[in-house]
């Protein structure tokens, strides 16, 4: 990657706010959050639990909607896209990894990692060939051996490498990783790390967020989210 392409903004927001309404309380859980991650970068979000840090996510990810302000991906406010752009920007342009992994209990490895094509409704990519990247993606993550097993026969540390295989099925420009060795004991967290730091070395833009520094020392940048805020 040239120095040029890793100056390029990809992602950012301008002035995000999110408000939850409940029980007839506000709740400002984002106040006019201002970020922006650069092409082939890995950014961590440091925060405490409950500071906002999926909530923040979600919205990088269009999973939901600002109360104010914009996200915005190479210029385009996604917020302001038609159903089927925004459809399109979840399913291509991003790809999601969750701290509980979210397979489908009823679908083997290979076909939890499969269904991101078929959902995503990508009609160039015949069955035949997601099966195939598929396979690639849970042979390099070391699945080889399990592409058959329902997640309840599989570790948790399998479960996340299925989890990551299915986040890079449709080659996402940005991966989006919320707490991803928030649930795994420190070995396996350590491989599952060791994971993200390869595909970061292949020039694949990171965000991720977490509680543990240790984790936030692996990217290029932290950031700390803080009574609604990002702080450097
Ligand atoms: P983090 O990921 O940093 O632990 P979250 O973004 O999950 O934090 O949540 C931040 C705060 O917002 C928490 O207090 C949580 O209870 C609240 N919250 C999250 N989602 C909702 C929701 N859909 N409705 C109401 N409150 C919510
Ligand atoms: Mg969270």
């Amino acid at each position: 990657m040239t120095a040029t392409a890793k100056q390029t903004t990809i992602l950012q927001t301008q002035n995000l706010h999110k408000t939850y309404r409940t029980g007839g309380e506000d709740l400002h859980i984002l106040q006019g959050v201002d970020m922006n991650v650069k092409s082939g970068e890995w950014l961590a979000i440091l925060g405490a639990s409950g500071s906002g840090k999926s909530t923040l996510l979600h919205l990088l990810g269009g999973l939901d909607r600002p109360s104010q302000g914009n996200v915005t991906y190479t210029q385009q406010n996604i917020y302001q896209l038609s159903r089927s752009a925004i459809n399109q920007y979840r399913n291509h342009e991003v790809g999601f990894v969750f701290q509980f992994y979210h397979l489908l209990p009823e679908l083997s490895a290979l076909e939890n990692v499969t269904i991101a094509g078929m959902i995503s409704g990508n009609k160039q990519a015949s069955s035949a060939k997601r099966k195939e990247r598929a396979q690639m993606l849970l042979d390099q993550l070391g699945m080889s051996h399990r592409l058959r097993h329902r997640p309840n026969k599989l570790s948790g540390g399998e479960r996340q490498r299925v989890a990551i295989a299915r986040a890079l099925l449709n080659e996402p420009k940005v991966l989006l990783a919320d707490e991803p060795t928030g649930n795994l004991d420190a070995d396996t967290g350590q491989q599952i790390l060791d994971l993200f730091i390869n595909l970061h070395k292949q020039g694949q833009t990171i965000v991720m967020v977490t509680h543990d520094q240790h984790v936030a020392d692996l990217a290029d940048r932290q950031l700390v989210l803080e009574r609604g805020k990002l702080k450097s």
